[in-house]
């Protein structure tokens, strides 16, 4: 400010000679300012503009891939479904009689084809879920019924493996309301999860009860558990994790992401509790409220 305070026209020029001599450092400092700041600006607008095209590509490749999927899936069902009626005519004697050997074979088909069938219905059920394209068939849901059904179903394979499911239910369980299909399928997911990741002769515990707005499953086994740092794969698409017996019990890695997809079509939750070596419970909260979007 002082030195625009002008007496006489030779300061003037005095002045203006100062100013005109300060004016290149001047120009200097803010032309590397303004340059400084407009490529960051630049910068960052073009690193967003690369990363937003980096973005969109990525999912349009999923997108893709998503829907590539889904149809192969949808081709195979018929094909695969056939495959079980023809090995399953056989087993049962409509080709004639089969020896011991030949029924070995043909048993191991069968199981194959059923594991085929149940990835390829596993993913039509997601691609489902994820187009938004699943309507639930909503109605009160009995767990009870549906727990006791699967452990009658899987009594043979469980018997097999010399595994005891013991079940804990609460006295006057209430129904839930939701899709009995698609809560059917949490239920079996983490039962047979829980017989898959345990050693032969472990136990199963599958506890059902109440808090004051939720019905929670939980389903705990005494297997091979999972670490801490492995948490954040298990619930993702087609994500394994490799344990003590995950070679030998095979999967696609895609159970636990559909069954985390439905409890929350449900307005539920689902969570794990797990300590390697020592056994997992897996605790699924479902409101026993409809949830809004239902
Ligand atoms: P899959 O069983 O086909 O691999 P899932 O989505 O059902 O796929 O499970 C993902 C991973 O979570 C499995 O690969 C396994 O490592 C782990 N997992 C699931 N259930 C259990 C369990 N009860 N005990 C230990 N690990 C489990």
């Amino acid at each position: 400010d002082q030195n625009w305070v002008i007496h006489s026209n030779e300061d003037e020029v005095s002045l203006a000679y100062k100013t005109r001599r300060a004016q290149p450092y001047i120009v200097v400092l803010v032309g590397a300012a303004a340059t400084l700041i407009l490529s960051v600006y630049f910068g960052k607008v073009l690193g967003n503009r690369s990363r937003q095209v980096e973005v969109s590509k990525e999912l349009e490749l999923k997108v893709s891939k998503d829907e590539l999927l889904s149809l192969a899936s949808h081709q195979l069902r018929t094909p695969s479904t056939a495959v079980k009626h023809y090995t399953g005519m056989l087993l049962q004697g409509y080709g004639g009689k089969i020896d011991r050997k030949q029924r070995e074979f043909l048993n191991r088909a069968y199981s194959a084809n059923e594991r085929q069938l149940e990835i390829i219905n596993q993913i039509l059920h997601v691609s489902r879920i994820e187009t938004g394209s699943l309507v639930l068939a909503i109605e009160p849901v009995n767990i009870t019924q549906i727990t006791k059904a699967l452990i009658l179903e899987y009594q043979k394979p469980l018997k097999d493996k010399k595994q005891i499911v013991k079940l804990n239910i609460e006295n006057k369980l209430p129904e839930v309301q939701g899709d009995p299909i698609y809560l059917t399928i949490i239920i079996e997911n983490l039962l047979t999860n829980a017989s898959k990741y345990t050693p032969d002769g472990g136990k199963i515990s599958i506890h059902l009860y109440t808090d004051s707005s939720c019905l929670i499953l939980e389903v705990s086994d005494t297997g091979v558990g999972i670490d801490k740092k492995d948490v954040g794969q298990l619930f993702k698409k087609f994500s394994r994790v490799h344990n003590d017996l995950s070679i030998r019990s095979g999967g696609s890695g895609i159970g636990l992401y559909l069954s985390k997809l439905i409890v929350e079509l449900h307005g539920g939750t689902i969570e794990i509790i797990s300590r390697r070596g020592i056994g997992s419970t897996f605790r699924v909260k479902l409101p026993l409220i409809a949830h809004k979007k239902l």
